[in-house]
């Protein structure tokens, strides 16, 4: 299958920001200035056994293994850039200020950042003049058709595996352990640019372990109570900056 593309340089993927990040991206966003959240989803882990499952063993590989009272999870805890309105970056007609220290995120876009999913253009921020089979071959069968890209793209993967050792300590160094129940939503741990980097360097340097301990929070009370059943440490919380929900709040 082929998905064919060209920028149209609308600007809007430039708006309103959730941009996934590298610990030394997030470093660099930082030290500019900028503000950087933590978002955390965990998966019950039961098995942590090699799986011969392609997507399974992508979301082992970014993620790292805690005990919510005493059950096993996964959590992936991303690094994301966020920023309301128009990116600090970007300029008056719509360019890119940081062009050349841009986010590989950034670079890939509207490539998939993930593995085994599929680009959907209706999921983009692109407007649909964008696509169009005339316009030049974006990918092929999932694989970006410019090699360059192809390389970026790989890169940002690579970082996603491994980041998730200084990930790990850092939620620890920050008192960071709460998360949603993969597939709700996403927990968010607000930090100060100054704060991340003052913890990034302490955590590189390996005086933090990953803290055990962590609780669920999550908007809907059937999920609430069926993890309480099991005796998991869960938190009852409505849509807000602290949680970032896939469905409505749960009366
Ligand atoms: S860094 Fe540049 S390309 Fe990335 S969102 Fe900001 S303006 Fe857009
Ligand atoms: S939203 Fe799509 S078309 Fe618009 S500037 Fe970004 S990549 Fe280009």
């Amino acid at each position: 299958m082929e998905l064919h593309f060209e920028c149209t340089q609308c600007g809007r993927c430039c708006h309103d920001l959730r941009l996934t990040l590298s610990v030394a991206e997030a470093c660099a966003w930082a030290g500019r200035g900028h503000q950087v959240d933590l978002l955390t989803e965990a998966w019950p882990w039961p098995d942590d056994g090699a799986s011969s499952d392609a997507g399974m063993a992508w979301r082992k590989a970014t993620s790292f293994a805690v005990r919510v009272g005493d059950v096993p999870f996964r959590i992936n805890l991303r690094l994301v850039a966020r920023h309301e309105g128009a990116c600090p970056h970007l300029l008056p007609d719509m360019r890119c200020g940081n062009y050349e220290a841009r986010p590989r995120i950034c670079r890939i876009y509207p490539l998939e950042s993930r593995p085994f999913e599929a680009v959907e253009p209706v999921r983009r921020k692109c407007p649909p003049e964008a696509w169009h089979d005339d316009l030049p071959l974006l990918e092929r069968d999932g694989e970006p058709s410019d090699s360059a890209a192809g390389e970026v793209l790989a890169a940002h993967r690579q970082a996603m595996i491994d980041d998730v050792p200084v990930k790990a300590r850092l939620a620890s160094a920050l008192g960071f352990a709460e998360t949603a129940f993969a597939g709700e939503g996403m927990a968010v741990c607000e930090v100060a640019p100054l704060a991340l980097l003052t913890v990034v360097e302490e955590v590189s340097s390996g005086r933090w372990d990953v803290a055990q301990g962590w609780a669920i929070v999550t908007n809907r009370t059937s999920t609430a109570q069926m993890l309480a059943n099991l005796d998991c440490p869960v938190r009852l919380v409505s849509a807000g900056p602290a949680y970032l929900p896939a469905f409505a709040d749960e009366a």
